[in-house]
């Protein structure tokens, strides 16, 4: 045997070792569409072994708050690839969301979730609908860092990080270019969260540039929604971060008319997830009647991830087709465009009798190069200088007189710190207040040298030593007010690194 064919037989070898995944059936009809799902990948020949987890309601029930044991950790970290049915969540307090405890302990940052419409054989307001949602999923307001800080004030962070926006980003300019889609939009708030939603618009230019034949929009995430609810089918690929995601996606899904027609995907580094987006339906559970499409739709995703794009776009144009040709579960049965109501086993085996034959009328799925797969580079941190120029110190106090309070804060002068405004929920109320603007006890007395002070339009920040921010933090506490946190303020590279107080 010659050195190429020993090669290209070695090759071939490769190719044909099945990927090993980590498959839930989950609870209510997890089973029947996991079954339904299994069946139609294997006779369409998708290389994979599914080793079986135990996750959700048993795992509750035997006393895992988490909904997961640790045999299922243990397959889950050898295989990295999850199919999972969905699972129930049983009521009352002390249940942690098992997707929750997933999604950050395995660092799945990217959510992926495409809806599409299949008019007019499922009736939507939109039959050109097609938007892929890729929503940032570990950051954001869900870090789940939240206070009680006075009597009447409650804070939640909202943590923004630049390799956070840099990956997901660029893993929304890479799936539009390995499914061929033409533009990326970018939605924020950042003419409010100038920072944090700052950053984000800011890493979605820079990254951009380096996409010219994909085109890119920014929108405000208000005004956003509100066009993807009225014309989605202006949308292609959109980007966002954590919690503006968790919304526009449920919209998305909702206005498609596919809800139990979508499949979604949560992609890490080293490990990712698939599922179909609805719950499991314990209402239809074991009566042959519910829908496998999600999750057949999460598990084509999940074949391109894997490098077996070729084997999902048969099964999914199968699919297509026998959407086309009227066989509809239940949901999606509608007596004028249907040819036929058909269980869960039956619209299965229709489906695999499908393989091979592609759509006559909806876009068949077709990867020119049957490579699907997204591979995103590490972050390289450039160290940026650091300078402390002053400090925000918050105050819990009662008494609602901004004045009172910025006369005596400001008669101090601790090392080179001076008082230059007081907020009350963001809004100056000191110097130069409003008598209209409601004051809780809550405030926020910013200190920072002289310098920052005599120059309101261009102020001169100068560095400040630690030591000065603990001994005001000492003269406070002595004076008898409240510090309930501080807020160290920074320049980055010369480049203030806080907001502006509104009004300041
Ligand atoms: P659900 O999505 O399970 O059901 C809502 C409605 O849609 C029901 O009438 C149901 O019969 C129908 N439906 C859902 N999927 C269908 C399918 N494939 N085919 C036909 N009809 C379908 O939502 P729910 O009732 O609010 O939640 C039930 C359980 O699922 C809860 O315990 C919830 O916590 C859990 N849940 C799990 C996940 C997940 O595992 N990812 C997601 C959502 C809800």
């Amino acid at each position: 045997m010659s050195t190429l064919e020993l090669v290209s037989r070695t090759e071939e070898k490769k190719i044909k070792v099945p990927v090993k995944i980590a498959v839930a059936e989950g609870d209510g009809i997890g089973p029947e569409i996991m079954k339904a799902t299994l069946n139609i990948l294997k006779k369409a020949g998708a290389e994979i072994e599914p080793e079986f987890i135990e996750l959700g309601e048993k795992a509750y029930l035997a006393g895992k708050t988490s909904g997961i044991d640790e045999d299922a950790w243990g397959i889950i970290k050898n295989n990295k690839i999850i199919l999972k049915a969905p699972i129930t969540t049983p009521q009352g307090k002390g249940y942690k969301s098992l997707n929750v405890t997933l999604r950050k302990t395995l660092g799945l940052f990217a959510n992926v979730r495409p809806v599409e419409a299949y008019s007019p054989f499922v009736p939507t307001h939109f039959p050109k609908m097609d938007v892929v949602i890729i929503r940032e999923n570990e950051e954001d307001l869900y870090a789940g860092v939240e206070h009680r800080q006075t009597q009447d004030v409650y804070q939640c962070l909202k943590l923004i990080t630049r390799p956070g926006c840099e990956r997901i980003i660029r893993y929304a300019f890479e799936y539009a270019k390995v499914y061929n889609r033409k533009k990326v939009t970018c939605m924020v708030k950042d003419n409010i969260m100038k920072i944090t939603d700052g950053l984000f618009h800011k890493v979605f230019d820079e990254i951009a540039q380096e996409y010219p034949e994909i085109k890119n929009e920014v929108q405000i995430i208000d005004i956003g929604s509100a066009k993807l609810a009225a014309q989605p089918e202006d949308y292609d690929v959109i980007v966002t971060s954590n919690l503006y995601g968790d919304i526009i996606s449920d919209i998305a899904a909702e206005i498609g008319g596919s809800v139990g027609m979508c499949g979604s995907s949560n992609i890490g580094k080293e490990v990712a997830m698939f599922e179909a987006i609805h719950g499991s339906a314990p209402d239809i559970a074991s009566k042959n009647i519910a829908n496998p499409s999600g999750l057949l739709n999460a598990a084509i995703s999940m074949l391109a991830h894997i490098g077996q794009a070729e084997i999902g776009d048969k099964i999914k144009n199968a699919w297509l087709c026998t959407i086309e040709q009227g066989y509809h579960t239940a949901d999606i049965y509608r007596k004028d465009v249907s040819r036929k109501q058909v269980g869960t086993e039956e619209f299965t085996n229709i489906i695999i009798s499908n393989i091979g034959r592609t759509p006559n009328l909806l876009p068949k799925s077709f990867s020119s190069s049957g490579n699907r797969m997204i591979n995103i580079p590490d972050y390289i941190r450039k160290e940026q200088k650091k300078e402390l120029v002053g400090v925000d110190v918050f105050l819990d106090w009662k008494e609602a007189d901004p004045e009172k309070l910025g006369s005596v804060l400001s008669r101090l002068d601790i090392y080179q710190l001076k008082l230059k405004m007081i907020t009350n929920r963001g809004v100056k109320v000191y110097p130069e207040g409003l008598s209209e603007t409601y004051c809780t006890d809550h405030w926020r007395c910013r200190f920072v040298s002289q310098s920052a002070i005599i120059n309101k339009d261009e102020p001169d920040y100068k560095a400040i030593e630690f030591e000065h921010i603990l001994a005001l933090q000492s003269v406070l506490h002595h004076l008898g007010y409240d510090v309930i946190k501080t807020e160290n303020l920074y320049e980055f590279e010369g480049h203030r690194g806080f907001s502006l107080g509104q009004g300041e």
